[in-house]
């Protein structure tokens, strides 16, 4: 009998972005920085963007000049945005990945004492920084007739309360909602929208928000974790972006895929009274 499984394929010997061009904001640190690198492992040419230029440099260098270049990048400025994308344009002649991470955490303030003027800084990064970047992307996407990817990194904050700060909360909230409104325009350009959504990862971002050390930041998040027995890296956020770039992810558009081991889905309160 004829048999209609194929093979298995072996993803990890596979290169899945031979040729394709990534501009990457927030890729001098952490999960921006494990992705850039993963990416060039898989054959894509990568922009790190970025407003830490000498790390970002340093990233770009150590990937090697033929796969990836520095640029300097506030993604609140929307001219910088556009610029990055020039760049991205002018030195890799096309765009097919966005990964628009770059965020910040912003004040730790409750309520009662709100600042304004944080709350508008987080959300203008985290929110209107992405906003940008999907414009200025789609306009070369959409202009060049290529059916991209966009990928934007939100948070377990961004579906459930208490795990972050207000502003940065709301922040990942509406990236969510952004995500699905975009994909909505641009699927009948081809262009797929979709967003990854980590728990706790230690970075220089929950360090500092924190105060503790790379071991410290790990050791309490895998303790406060849905899902025990790993240990969760950049590098893990890294592989779901690589999935949603890839052609892996042909059909899978406004997306919020949790790298959270089940955290934002599940209470523990039932197994608790029982
Ligand atoms: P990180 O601090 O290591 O990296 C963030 C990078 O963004 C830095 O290189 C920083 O210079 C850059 N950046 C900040 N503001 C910028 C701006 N205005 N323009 C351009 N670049 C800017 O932190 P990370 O944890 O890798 O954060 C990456 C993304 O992951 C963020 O969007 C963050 O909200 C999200 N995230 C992180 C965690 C976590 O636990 N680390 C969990 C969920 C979501």
């Amino acid at each position: 009998m004829k048999c209609f499984i194929s093979c298995p394929v072996k993803l990890s010997k596979k290169r899945r972005l031979e040729g394709k061009v990534a501009l990457i904001t927030g890729a001098a640190s952490g999960i921006g920085e494990a992705t850039a690198r993963l990416f060039a492992e898989h054959g894509a040419s990568v922009v790190i963007a970025d407003i830490q230029d000498e790390l970002g440099q340093k990233v770009a260098a150590s990937i090697g000049p033929q796969r990836a270049t520095y640029v300097n990048c506030n993604v609140y400025d929307e001219a910088q945005v556009q610029q990055a994308v020039a760049h991205t344009l002018h030195t890799y002649n096309s765009l097919d990945i966005l990964f628009s991470n770059a965020g910040i955490m912003g004040s730790t303030k409750g309520i009662l004492d709100l600042d304004m003027d944080s709350f508008d800084n987080t959300m203008g990064v985290n929110v209107r920084g992405v906003a940008a970047t999907m414009k200025h992307a789609a306009r070369a996407m959409v202009g060049r007739g290529i059916r991209g990817s966009i990928i934007c990194t939100g948070s377990v904050a961004g579906s459930v309360g208490g795990t972050g700060p207000h502003a940065y909360t709301a922040s990942k909230h509406a990236l969510v909602g952004l995500v699905r409104s975009v994909c909505g325009e641009l699927g009948s350009y081809g262009i797929r929208v979709n967003c990854v959504s980590p728990y706790g990862v230690a970075t220089p971002l929950s360090c500092a928000l924190t105060g503790q050390s790379v071991s410290e930041v790990e050791a309490r998040s895998s303790e406060l974790s849905n899902l025990k027995g790993v240990v969760l890296k950049a590098r893990h956020v890294a592989e779901a972006a690589l999935f949603l770039a890839s052609d892996e992810s042909a059909f899978v558009s406004g997306q919020n895929l949790g790298v959270d081991g089940g955290f934002a889905v599940v209470n523990h309160s039932y197994s608790t009274v029982n």
